[in-house]
């Protein structure tokens, strides 16, 4: 993590999980960032709980309403983003919020697909979008010309559950919707990263782990690892290096063209 250096960033589903051990991790930084906007669907509520107390231990911590399957939530957010920073842009914006279900493929539902999609692969596209301007806004401002976490990014928080050539857990759990959303989100990450290095923004997808998170523990087997190895710095290559996370899924476009 030595050479990051990051001004702000917005991580969505923050209130708890792996969302809340990243804001964790950024704040243990050596040089913390001026700004972690912490996208939060309910603020106010029982779950939110631990990054308030948080927060209010650290004022660098705006807590943002934010419900990623709502995109005048959505709006609302960029907006509210824009005016913290100011004159300046957002560097990272890491689209973690999702959700799985459970469902066996005989019993999978028209509901359960639409909602896990809406929730784990638009909700990334409609972020990227809105926040489009600000990470556009950061990238101009730095220094740097490459593509990096330090100048701007976008990082989705994929799954290997939803990878077609090395399938996770399919003995444990089916869930078509979880694993179709994801392995969408990953082509989304190839689309953006395309899109948007023109731009000067990094986009990838990353696998966290099978990690000691609620959405973990709910496949009912003990997950390998635990919240602060999946934060930790990963040692990857594919111009990604210093993104914390230990999995790389998917390089940016930086480093490979091929579709
Ligand atoms: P958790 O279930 O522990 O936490 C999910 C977070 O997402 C919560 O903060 C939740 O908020 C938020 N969220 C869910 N839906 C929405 C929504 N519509 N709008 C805003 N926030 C929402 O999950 P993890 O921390 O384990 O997972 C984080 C990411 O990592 C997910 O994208 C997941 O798919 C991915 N991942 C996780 C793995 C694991 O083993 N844990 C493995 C592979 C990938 P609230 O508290 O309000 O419900």
């Amino acid at each position: 993590m030595a050479g990051l250096h990051v001004r702000s960033l917005l991580v969505t589903g923050a209130n708890r999980g792996i969302g809340l051990g990243l804001v964790q991790h950024f704040l243990r930084m050596p040089k913390p960032p001026q700004w972690i906007f912490a996208g939060c669907r309910d603020p106010k509520g029982q779950r939110a709980q631990e990054l308030q107390n948080l927060a209010s231990k650290h004022p660098n911590i705006i807590i943002i309403p934010l419900e990623v399957a709502n995109p005048a939530s959505i709006k609302a957010a960029a907006a509210q983003v824009g005016e913290h920073l100011g004159g300046s842009g957002l560097n990272i914006l890491i689209n973690n919020a999702g959700i799985v279900k459970l469902n066996a493929l005989d019993a999978e539902t028209l509901e359960d697909m639409s909602e896990v999609y809406t929730t784990n692969t638009i909700g990334p596209l409609l972020m990227g979008q809105a926040f489009l301007p600000l990470l556009k806004k950061a990238a101009q401002g730095s220094p740097g010309s490459g593509l990096s976490c330090s100048r701007a990014a976008i990082i989705n928080l994929s799954s290997q559950g939803g990878s077609i050539s090395s399938l996770l857990t399919w003995e444990i759990a089916q869930a078509p919707s979880y694993r179709c959303s994801k392995a969408a989100l990953n082509m989304l990450s190839k689309c953006q990263s395309l899109a948007y290095k023109e731009h000067g923004i990094l986009c990838v997808a990353l696998h966290p782990g099978w990690v000691q998170t609620d959405m973990g523990r709910s496949l009912g087997l003990p997950p390998p690892v635990t919240l602060d190895d999946s934060v930790s710095p990963a040692h990857v290559s594919h111009g990604a290096s210093h993104i914390p996370f230990r999995f790389l899924l998917l390089p940016s476009s930086s480093t490979s063209s091929s579709p």
